[in-house]
């Protein structure tokens, strides 16, 4: 009865897969928006062991494929190229195979596996220390940059504790919790349109924040603290309602900020919609996204080269849309794939690092020990 009952369900899952199979149509796609890379080599030196700063860069649903598929697109150049260090991250949840973008982030953001759906909080549902808050104890200045509402699960990860990432207010209210330097995104609502009528904008006018609701505010700030919130909920994607600078604007702002304190910065910046665009089995999407998220990765490696003194860490939580590229031209910039899921999936992901310190991230590790590795190259406690 028991043999029946596993071979019928081993025939409906074969099935089931054959079905999907037939699903995953390929897709040929080409986009317009080309730039240049430049690939030579990095002028920091070898000699520093610890880095001032840290910024890590979060490509949301980010895998291999996601990457070649841009590259390609670019005709074979990413900023992404210049890291030389590079390692694989094991994403799976304390108890899912397959992770979500809230377990991942908070393996980064605490160094603890959790639940899917957890933001910083353990399997039992107790807060922990985020690298965030480490951070600001030790002098740090902090800030997170996102694509999507601040409150989502990746950014919410770094700053605020709640069981659920479903939570957006009282992830909002957390923020006022956290004495954070700067943050960038959208997710105004969750501030100022809430249930219990607290204005959370005003309160965080009244602790020091200069608020800026729109990018040229944002741009007219050069010191201080920083709460931008530049949607409702999500930035628009790209060629949607936001333009190809976006990102790379805000970045820029960001580093701007954040190096001004003497004592060193950790920044974190998502490129959230990389993922969606794999939810939505959309390769344009994915594509456009991830060259957006790379000339942010531009920025940012040029701001190490420029100071010497920073580490780069680029990675994902997981991969989504179980993308593969079936054929394409490196010349014309075209594309060929197909996916196997819309939804995340449990391939491991790269680590890219780049700057002082980048050497400790080769190797094939748990999505934990990013965190372990940021911390003690920090020489946090
Ligand atoms: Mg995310
Ligand atoms: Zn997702």
């Amino acid at each position: 009865m028991k043999n029946t009952l596993v071979s019928s369900i081993i025939l409906i899952s074969f099935v089931l897969n054959a079905c999907r199979n037939q699903e995953a149509k390929l897709q040929k796609v080409q986009t317009n928006s080309q730039y240049e890379v430049n690939h030579s080599a990095s002028t920091f030196s070898d000699s520093l062991k610890y880095p001032l700063n840290v910024i890590l860069m979060i490509g949301d649903g980010m895998g291999l494929a996601q990457i070649y598929a841009a590259m390609t697109a670019n005709k074979g150049n990413l900023h992404l190229q210049r890291c030389k260090y590079i390692g694989l991250s094991k994403t799976n949840s304390a108890d899912d195979y397959i992770t979500d973008s809230a377990a991942g982030a908070t393996a980064f953001a605490c160094g603890k596996k959790t639940k899917n759906g957890a933001i910083a909080v353990d399997t039992a549902g107790k807060p922990m220390p985020t690298l965030l808050e480490m951070a600001i104890k030790e002098g740090l200045a902090t800030g997170l940059v996102t694509t999507c509402a601040i409150t989502h699960a990746t950014p919410a990860s770094f700053i605020a504790h709640q069981p659920s990432r479903d939570m957006y207010e009282e992830i909002a209210a957390d923020f006022l919790k956290v004495p954070i330097d700067l943050f960038i995104g959208g997710g105004i609502k969750h501030f100022k349109n809430r249930k219990d009528k607290r204005d959370l904008t005003v309160e965080l006018a009244q602790k020091g924040y200069q608020i800026a609701l729109s990018e040229q505010e944002l741009q007219a700030f050069n010191t201080g603290k920083i709460a931008a919130l530049l949607a409702d909920e999500h930035i628009p994607s790209i060629g949607k309602g936001r333009n190809q600078n976006w990102l790379q604007n805000a970045t820029k702002k960001a580093i701007q900020i954040l190096s001004q304190n003497p004592e060193g910065f950790f920044l974190m910046i998502e490129g959230s919609q990389i993922d969606w665009g794999g939810h939505a089995n959309d390769a344009n999407y994915i594509i456009e996204e991830t060259l957006d998220f790379d000339r942010a990765i531009g920025e940012v490696l040029n701001f190490a080269d420029k100071t010497g003194n920073t580490l780069v860490i680029i990675t994902a939580d997981h991969e989504t849309g179980g993308l593969t590229l079936n054929g394409g031209d490196l010349k014309t910039g075209e594309v060929h794939v197909a996916f196997t899921s819309h939804d995340h999936t449990a391939i491991p992901v790269p680590v890219f690092a780049y700057g002082v310190g980048a050497e400790n991230f080769a190797g094939f590790y748990e999505n934990t020990a990013i965190f372990t590795k940021i911390l003690e190259l920090l020489g946090l406690e």
